[in-house]
């Protein structure tokens, strides 16, 4: 039997990366920058008013109070967004609201709470040294300065920052495509009726969540019976431009083992020393396409539910995520504390659905380790992986968990 170690490094060089694109905005969100950015533009783009009030000069109001206001004529009301070029004279103010251009030779800016608010001769009620409430011309960013690095993950601060610099695409590390396929005559889609025999598939929604999650794109999720020419021709129909193929059923000893029976010669199929998640696949698959022949790789995993996403975490998520540059591309790891007694098959490693309590850094398994018991990774938050050469594992024992929430 293949090791875990093995086949995550077998599934790992299968996994490349796409060539860096340029993408619009709202494209590039989450992703990872392959490029320095460069502001060409100073931020703020020109002196403005940080407050609603009045600009005028700060000799003008220095003996201003409540007791002695300073009035002065309204000269202009520069609202935000005004584009012609305003001159403040001496001895006039004029009314202008936050982000709106100060007038040329305005040195203060007196906050409308601190006056009448007239339109006409305002009663200044206090003394505004020069440069107060004046938000400076690339006070922010200087135009030249490099204010993104590669390698920094595109976030909305991020995104922010790039369209207030004008900038409407990024140079990013894409996103994989990847096409999950689920196989068995026995499945039918959520919502319709089920005949004696049939169930539910549930493999396509759940991988193709976690695909997302992984912060990659799915390009459809379809299945097929077990039956080689309907495998193939749904692969054909969804392939599109995938990047990557999974697959889950098919794969294990019985008959009617479509993926195998299919693809048996390109993919290399093997028993890994895992529970759950024994049998596994990994190779590449050559398709036809308008564009010719092209291989693209496969991973194919058990049918099982439980098998198939235990199976997408322990192989598939770290260089899914890797492979477009993402931060943190593995599950964070941790030890904690068991609460009770568990077992665990000789030989194989195992991977149990746990609870991680992370205050107390304890973490008790949670339903029985067998790979069709959904119900208890749906409320899971974690993975307790029992080493292969571990039968019995006592209660206060510390030992590695795989941390489900978040990275
Ligand atoms: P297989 O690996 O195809 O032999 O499937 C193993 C078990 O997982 C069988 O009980 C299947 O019915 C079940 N199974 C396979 N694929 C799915 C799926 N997409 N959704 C739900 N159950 C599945
Ligand atoms: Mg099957």
């Amino acid at each position: 039997m293949r090791t875990v170690a093995e086949h995550q490094r077998i599934v790992a060089d299968l996994i490349s990366a796409r060539p860096p694109m340029t993408l619009p905005l709202t494209e590039a969100e989450a992703l990872v920058l392959t490029a320095d950015v460069v502001a060409t533009l100073s931020l703020p783009g020109f002196d403005n008013s940080a407050m609603d009030g009045y600009a005028v000069l700060a000799d003008d109001v220095a003996t201003a109070s409540a007791e002695n206001p300073v009035k002065l004529p309204v000269a202009e009301d520069i609202p935000a967004g005004r584009t012609d070029a305003l001159t403040l004279h001496p001895g006039t103010a004029h009314r202008i609201m936050t982000g709106a251009p100060l007038p040329a030779g305005a040195t203060a800016v007196v906050p409308v709470e601190a006056t009448d608010g007239s339109t006409e001769t305002v009663e200044i009620r206090a003394a505004a040294p020069p440069g107060r409430h004046i938000r400076r011309a690339g006070e922010d960013v200087v135009a030249g300065t490099t204010v993104l690095q590669a390698g920094q993950p595109v976030t909305p601060a991020a995104l922010g920052l790039a369209a207030a610099l004008g900038i409407g695409t990024l140079a990013v590390r894409p996103r994989l495509r990847v096409l999950v396929m689920s196989t068995g005559t026995e499945l039918v889609a959520p919502g319709t009726p089920l005949q004696p025999g049939q169930i539910y598939e549930s493999n396509a929604v759940m991988l193709a969540a976690a695909v997302r999650e992984a912060g990659a794109e799915v390009v459809a999720s379809p299945m097929a019976g077990d039956d080689v020419d309907e495998f193939r021709a749904a692969l054909e129909t969804h392939l599109g431009d995938s990047d990557l193929i999974i697959t889950t059923g098919g794969v294990s000893a019985g008959a009617y083992e479509v993926v195998k029976d299919a693809l048996g010669g390109q993919v290399d199929f093997a028993k890994v020393a895992m529970q759950p998640g024994m049998p596994q696949g990994a190779g590449f698959v050559r398709v036809g396409g308008p564009a010719g022949e092209r291989s693209v790789p496969i991973i194919t995993l058990p049918g099982n539910p439980v098998s198939a996403l235990v199976s997408f975490e322990v192989f598939i998520r770290t260089p899914l995520r890797a492979a477009m540059d993402l931060p943190h591309p593995a599950r964070r790891q941790l030890r904690a504390v068991l609460t009770e007694a568990c077992t665990s098959p000789g030989g194989k490693r195992q991977f149990r659905r746990g609870v991680l309590d992370r205050a107390t850094g304890t973490v008790t398994s949670y339903g029985p380790p067998a790979s069709h018991h959904l119900r208890w990774l749906a409320s899971a938050n974690c993975l307790l992986e029992i080493p292969e050469e571990i039968t019995d594992i006592e209660a206060g024992t510390a030992v590695r968990v795989w941390d489900l929430d978040g990275d």
